[in-house]
């Protein structure tokens, strides 16, 4: 059978006594253990009606019982749907209703209990390589969520792609800090640890206490570039306290070249910049031994063809094995978003090298058309982000009279607005350069680190109204 859960738990260590999570209070839960608990929740799950391809819904906090939870709901054969724990009860309706799971769960630790009444499932339910493995919800930057259907196959290849590309082995043990209910954290983190039959040192969330302490028994951290920014940040976060670590990787937004370069100037190290989303996984990733370029996120991963549509800087498009399945229930946005051809449109825009290397330049959704002229805000924000008293900027257009939009910097620091323009102007054609810069003390980020553009769009729309 191809169901995921039994290339995973091959992997797991021969000796199952060997820890998966190293929690923060000094306690582990062994591989066993989690064999065991997954067993006992497949079972669990099966009693309760769960058939192949039915959805288990999981809203939960990030504990070893959720994993357990995803992990059961594979060898159950069913399809794991996990859903932002910031979602309302009105959202998650939303959701439920879109998704119709058999089950809704929101305390994994308590069903793990009632679990343990239940004889571990001994044998995966058979899958193949096409069924459905999970639905992924967007992060919703852009628009409504859409429900990224995701196969065994698709996300089993990314998976060992990601561990051979990375190096991993059994002698990492990996930082884990992100939440569970994206790909990042899911699939990316969780896959490479199971695959290498590592332990994880289990957090929670960030909190630069608990992983200040954990470097000091990792190897590996995965992050979105707000962890690096906030490592940065702390006066504790130095060379030694980095000396530990193989690999520090950063996706789901773009890094700062600032914190690129201020990360190495503190500890040596380069961070690994890869590029994902939740219809592909992981697209395209910096090497491991090859240079790591700051502002690129590497090559396509093997398996992946990519191109640019329309000219030398347009949408990235792309084939491969990890590439989704449709969103669910939705074949209208799935049609629209694949070409005629079936490469997948990621609507998100950048370029690629002579050398192969992918540069991301932003979103075709944020691209500003002002006064007919194609602006993209990336190129703005280089130039804001590194003026004097700016510490970071966002790009956006909003409504005008005249250009249809207009380019408006955001920008965290203070200074003077005309200042700031003209500086723009000296190098910026003049379409290009911001009509108006607004200081805030912060960008709206969602979970996962990313600027929400649509949000400031919305607050600085009646600018030039
Ligand atoms: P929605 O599709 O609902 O608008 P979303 O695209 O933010 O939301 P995700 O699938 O979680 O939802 O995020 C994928 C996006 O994250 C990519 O399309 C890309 O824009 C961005 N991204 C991920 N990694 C990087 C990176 N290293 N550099 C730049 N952008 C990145
Ligand atoms: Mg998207």
């Amino acid at each position: 059978s191809e169901n995921l859960y039994d290339l995973l738990a091959s992997r797991f260590p021969a000796n199952r006594s060997r820890p998966c999570f190293l929690l923060p209070d000094g306690s582990e839960i062994s591989y066993g253990a989690l064999e065991e608990g997954v067993g006992r929740l497949a079972s669990l799950l099966i009693a309760r009606g769960v058939v192949p391809g039915d959805r288990v819904a999981a809203q939960t906090a990030k504990s070893p019982e959720a994993v357990m939870l995803y992990l059961a709901t594979l060898k159950a054969g069913a399809i794991f749907l996990p859903l932002n724990t910031a979602y309302t009860a009105a959202e998650i309706e939303y959701f439920l209703e879109d998704a119709e799971p058999r089950l809704f769960v929101q305390d994994a630790v308590a069903l793990a209990a009632e679990a343990a009444a239940f004889a571990p499932l001994a044998a995966a339910i058979p899958r193949t390589g096409a069924d459905l493995a999970s639905i992924i919800y967007t992060s919703g930057t852009t628009g409504r969520s859409k429900g990224a259907m995701l196969s065994h196959a698709a996300l089993a290849d990314n998976a060992l792609a990601l561990h051979r590309i990375w190096g991993f082995s059994e002698a990492d043990v990996l930082l884990h800090a992100l939440p569970i209910f994206h790909v990042h954290g899911l699939f990316v983190a969780l896959h490479c640890a199971f695959l290498s039959g590592a332990p994880m040192v289990w957090l929670a969330k960030f909190d630069e206490d608990q992983v200040l302490a954990g470097l000091a028994r990792s190897t590996v951290m995965m992050g979105v570039p707000t962890f690096y920014v906030r490592l940065l940040a702390d006066p504790r976060f130095n060379r030694e306290a980095a000396s530990h670590m193989r690999l520090f990787i950063s996706g789901s937004a773009p890094l700062l070249e600032s914190t690129f370069a201020e990360f190495e100037q503190r500890t040596g190290q380069r961070i690994l910049e890869r590029y994902g989303m939740s219809e592909a996984v992981i697209i395209t990733s910096n090497p491991l031994d090859g240079e790591r370029i700051p502002g690129s996120v590497g090559y396509p991963l093997p398996g992946v063809s990519l191109r640019v549509a329309g000219g030398e800087t347009g949408v990235i498009e792309i084939k491969g094995p990890s590439v989704f399945s449709g969103y669910w229930r939705n074949p209208e946005k799935t049609a629209e978003e694949f070409t005629d051809d079936g490469w997948f449109i990621t609507g998100d825009v950048g370029r690629q090298d002579a050398d192969g290397r992918v540069w991301i330049s932003g979103r075709a959704k944020d691209l500003i058309i002002s006064g007919g002229y194609n602006v993209y805000p990336k190129e703005i924000e280089l130039l804001f982000d590194e003026m004097e008293g700016v510490a970071e900027s966002a790009v956006v257009g909003v409504p005008h009279p005249d250009f249809g939009e207009a380019v408006v910097a955001v920008v965290i620091g203070q200074g003077d607005e005309a200042a700031l323009i003209a500086k723009a102007r000296e190098r910026l054609a003049a379409f290009k350069a911001p009509k108006r810069v607004m200081f805030v003390d912060e960008l709206p980020r969602n979970a996962m680190g990313k600027v929400q553009k649509n949000l400031l769009r919305e607050r600085f729309k009646g600018l030039f109204a």
